[in-house]
């Protein structure tokens, strides 16, 4: 599984291959590992495996989180004062919204006070403007085109996932920023897989309504118990071609958070009793 080191904080993260060596844009997921070089001591974990770069404020601190994705940014090679106050965030709400955005974003703190708000992805084609999604079992997606020089992450749980978020982003792209689909790359990352991903109603229902009854036949795979599991990375997957990508433009991490609950933060894996403070993960791109 590609978590990498090879940073200067020796920081834990997930990159995708597709994605990792291009000159010009930088990209990351987050695990649970704190760095092994912190550059602030005072923002570790006291808990090791709980290095957390979102959390509601009531549960962890604004400058512990603040500085956390300092040391992710660093991390990548950006200089953190220069670009943190152009990090965007998004409040979301598990809908299919995108918003592209433009050089408002520059100094405008657009992640703790001021989250755009009912929105689960986020475009840009301004360089230093890092974009943010959190994540604990949806997937991001990653995209990028690297002639037009435009980049996204979005969130896709089932919601995001059934109304096609990836479509909507896809649709940005080519519509505010002039992309050709063919050139745009995606990953789809880390979040509770098909062997893990069970669903009830309302779920089976939506994904039959958005996928039609063959796909959805091979989406919704039926369990010995006659329990239905949900394949989130398929259903992106053929979103990402409906929206015209080339099939091996787009990366799948495969890795399922459920099962790899100790590399990432998992709601489901968390103990009911402790949900209501339960860890989140970062989706980071940002063009250089
Ligand atoms: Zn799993």
């Amino acid at each position: 599984m590609p978590i990498y080191t090879d940073n200067p904080l020796e920081l834990p993260i997930f990159q995708f291959e597709s994605l990792k060596n291009i000159s010009g844009l930088a990209h990351a997921v987050s695990t649970r590992y704190a760095p092994k070089r912190p550059m602030l001591p005072e923002v570790q974990p006291a808990t090791p495996g709980d290095y957390r770069l979102a959390g509601r404020s009531i549960y962890i601190q604004r400058e512990i989180i603040t500085g956390r994705r300092s040391e992710l940014l660093t991390a990548l090679g950006l200089d953190y004062r220069e670009v943190q106050p152009n990090l965007v965030g998004v409040h979301q709400m598990h809908t299919a919204n995108v918003r592209s955005i433009g050089k408002e974003a520059y100094g405008a703190n657009l992640n703790w006070d001021n989250p755009i708000p009912e929105c689960d992805g986020i475009i840009t084609d301004c360089p230093g403007v890092p974009l943010m999604t959190i994540h604990a079992d949806c997937p991001a997606i990653l995209l990028y085109d690297p002639v037009r020089k435009v980049a996204g992450t979005l969130h896709s749980g089932w919601r995001g996932t059934v109304g096609k978020i990836g479509l909507e982003g896809v649709r940005q792209m080519v519509t505010n920023f002039g992309s050709n689909p063919k050139d745009i790359l995606a990953g789809i990352g880390p979040s509770i897989g098909p062997c893990c991903y069970q669903v009830g109603e309302p779920v089976l229902s939506e994904v039959q309504r958005a996928f039609g009854p063959e796909l959805s036949a091979e989406l919704l795979q039926k369990q010995p118990d006659d329990s239905f599991h949900f394949d989130l990375w398929q259903a992106i997957y053929q979103t990402l071609l409906e929206a015209g990508l080339a099939p091996d433009n787009i990366e799948q991490s495969q890795v399922c958070t459920l099962c790899q609950r100790e590399h990432f933060f998992s709601y489901r894996a968390t103990p009911q009793d402790q949900r209501h403070n339960y860890g989140q993960f970062m989706a980071l791109v940002m063009l250089t």
